[in-house]
């Protein structure tokens, strides 16, 4: 079943149209890597499909709900506020310098959600949240705050608050691009075992081997468009698109991946 569908979507800043006509869909317990260079839209398309953009064109539709109801006069109508909350609770998004609160400890940044908006009693929101340290390896931090922690701990508190409210779609953008070298690999690792896990995720970054290793299919963006899509062994290894393979190209030769 198609989980997410992205339907010819556009986006304008402004005058600038930075997403033109994009179209994909996702199954659920996909694992989707976007590439492409800087500026290609990439940050855009995954506010976009968690509403955090308001969108000019098209329309993105999350487990059969849809963002937009209608378009009248080419402008488009947002559909019912009880629709998109649900809507906005099927998704999370990781970013890539963690958006951690700072003046809340590793549990409150955790637990936030599920007592404010989930509305779950403080003993059962206190059990996900000590689970899910667990699981990223941070037990021993849960009444730390942000500025106590690597930048690799930061990002899988991110991940763990995320996964706190049990996104069906989970978007991450860049995740280890803020990262010193030596700790990319922790949290490469955490996201790998949620890809084994099956959750449905969108990851954009650079990491092209890591992409290759975990991508169930992989985009190619360039200028606001989709130029090219398919399994890793194919976009990564065996690129049609003279696009797809002039971006390879510098990370393949460069750094070594
Ligand atoms: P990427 O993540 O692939 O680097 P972005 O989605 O961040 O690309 O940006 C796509 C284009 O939109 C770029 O040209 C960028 O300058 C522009 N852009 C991004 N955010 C804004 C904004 N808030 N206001 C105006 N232009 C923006
Ligand atoms: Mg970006």
């Amino acid at each position: 079943m198609d989980i997410l569908e992205v339907k010819g979507l556009n986006k304008k800043y402004k005058d600038v149209e930075v997403i033109k006509d994009v179209s994909f869909s996702v199954k659920e317990g996909e694992t989707l890597v976007i590439i492409g260079p800087s500026g290609s839209g990439k940050s855009t398309l995954l506010r976009c499909i968690n509403n955090l953009e308001k969108i000019d064109g098209g329309n993105v539709v999350i487990a059969g709900n849809e963002m937009i109801k209608e378009y009248k006069n080419s402008k488009p109508i947002y559909n019912d506020k009880e629709i998109l909350n649900k809507i906005n609770l099927y998704t999370g998004m990781v970013f890539q310098d963690f958006n951690l609160f700072p003046h809340l400890t590793v549990r409150k940044n955790i637990t936030k959600a599920l007592t404010s908006v989930l509305k779950k009693d403080k003993d059962e929101a206190n059990a996900i949240c000590d689970s899910l340290l667990k699981k990223m390896d941070l037990s021993e931090k849960a009444e730390a705050y942000p500025c106590n922690l690597s930048g690799g701990q930061k990002q899988r508190v991110s991940i763990a608050r995320c996964l706190a409210i049990n996104p069906k779609i989970i978007c991450m953008d860049e995740p280890t691009s803020a990262l010193d070298p030596e700790l990319v690999g922790e949290v490469l690792k955490v996201i790998k075992n949620l890809a084994n896990e099956k959750r449905t995720m969108l990851i954009v970054t650079h990491e092209i081997k890591f992409a290759e290793e975990v991508a169930d299919r992989v985009i190619f963006m360039d200028e606001g468009r989709i130029i090219e899509e398919g399994k890793p062994e194919d976009v990564i290894k065996n690129p049609k698109e003279k696009r797809t393979r002039e971006f390879l190209k510098r990370y393949i030769n460069v750094g070594g991946n």
